[in-house]
């Protein structure tokens, strides 16, 4: 029973393995975007494994390939050719920014990223980085010491020399606008004087665990001009926002801007594991050593990724989670409730600032109770935020009107019962 499996967990796992919830449903099933308990108690899933199943949990028309792709080939290597990684790498070309066409497959999103940084360091001979305040990037030693979050930086022992962070473009003090210059001063002072030993910034188009913070929509073209001024190259970590999540193939597009460098991992292999870093033919040209990831891109995974993609296209799924976006987004900022200090994010990745009415502050406390309360009423809601205190909507893009409908009028009673 689930009892058990509790105790199993607290016996044998590191203790730093959290999870959510006080009384944790023991998952055994999941379809689209619904998963069900031990004692088949149905839940709509509003999370989607952080980012990751952006078609639905055990879609049929994905897993039926992926099981036949199992049965004939499971694994070679990058060593032996197989075919459904070249023709992913050749899908992802079409559908990536600019003219960024060649792939390196990986595992995971800290593998990819570590990558790309890599890749930085080689093609610019330079071996700093820039990076954002409540950013995250991974949790490797190079990604971790890039993670502007300091609940999630292990050690007081990662690389400092040559990493530099500068404050992400938003602040609850202040606007916007108010907040991107002072972000960008920032940066024009660390080029300047450290320009020469910095090989790329890297940052997520969207702050993922950071609260789901997106920038002003002119703040990244004002970021690749001045990084280009001092030979710095862009990496943009994908890895949460990426494959139609923000309402466009990748989010880099609402602020129209070609990175160097782009990162992608979660949703790709719709959970299966699989990573990308992609660049651009000339940058390419510079990562000029063997190298293989043993799982990066094995068939089953880039089968599952092909399928993926072709889901996306054939379903719409890109425009639905622009449209139901908005529905999720002005419902939830229509909530009369003082317990929500600002709704954020776009496409089906949206944030829900919540404070503590007395303190006037953020509350992780106050999120614990309502992602708690979401769940006995059927719905499985996220957290992020520096303190864990933003409730995190990130639903499969398969997810229904009539799902966004009911999710907030739950949300609504919970509010309304802490009040
Ligand atoms: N980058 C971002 C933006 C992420 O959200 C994450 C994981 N949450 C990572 C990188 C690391 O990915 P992984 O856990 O697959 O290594």
């Amino acid at each position: 029973g689930p009892e058990n499996i509790l105790s199993i967990r607290q016996q044998y796992f590191f203790p730093a393995t959290s999870h959510f919830y006080k009384n944790p449903p023991q998952i055994v099933k999941g379809f689209m975007q619904y998963l069900y308990d031990q004692d088949n108690k149905k839940y709509t899933d509003f999370y989607g494994g952080v980012s990751v199943m952006n078609c639905g949990h055990s879609n049929p028309e994905i897993i039926n390939e992926t099981a036949e792709q199992l049965k004939d080939l499971q694994h070679t290597t990058t060593l032996f050719f197989t075919q459904p990684m070249a023709l992913l790498a050749e899908e992802l070309a079409k559908i990536l920014p600019g003219d960024i066409k060649r792939t390196f497959f990986c595992v995971t999103g800290s593998e990819a990223n570590e990558g790309a940084m890599a890749l930085a360091r080689l093609h610019t001979k330079k071996n700093g980085f820039i990076a954002l305040n409540g950013g995250l990037h991974g949790r490797t030693h190079l990604t971790l010491s890039v993670t502007g979050i300091p609940m999630w930086r292990l050690d007081d022992n990662l690389m400092k020399d040559n990493i530099f962070f500068i404050d992400r473009p938003y602040s609850p003090d202040e606007s916007y606008e108010k907040a991107m210059e002072k972000s960008l001063e920032q940066l024009k002072k660390v080029l300047e004087e450290h320009g020469n030993n910095i090989a790329a910034m890297i940052l997520e188009p969207i702050q993922g665990n950071g609260g789901i913070i997106m920038y002003p929509l002119n703040y990244l073209k004002e970021v690749k001009r001045l990084l280009e001024k001092h030979g710095v190259l862009l990496i943009i970590d994908e890895v949460q926002t990426g494959y139609g999540r923000t309402g466009k193939m990748f989010c880099i597009e609402h602020y129209d801007v070609v990175p160097d460098i782009i990162v992608t991992a979660k949703a790709l292999g719709n959970g299966i594991p699989i990573s990308t870093f992609s660049t651009t033919d000339e940058i390419a040209q510079s990562f000029n050593k063997p190298s293989a990831s043993t799982f990066g891109g094995n068939p089953v995974a880039a089968t599952t990724a092909l399928n993926v993609l072709k889901y996306i296209k054939s379903h719409d799924l890109i425009s639905r989670a622009e449209k139901l976006g908005k529905i999720l987004k002005q419902q939830l900022e229509e909530i009369p409730s003082p317990y929500i200090q600002e709704v954020r994010g776009i496409g089906l990745m949206i944030g829900v600032q919540i404070h503590a009415v007395d303190e006037n502050q953020p509350s992780h406390a106050i999120t614990d109770v309502i992602l708690e309360e979401m769940k006995d009423l059927g719905f499985l809601i996220g957290k992020n935020g520096l303190d864990r205190d933003v409730l995190a909507f990130q639903p499969p893009l398969v997810v229904t009107e009539e799902d966004i409908n009911e999710v907030v009028a739950a949300l609504k009673k919970v509010l309304a019962k802490l009040s």
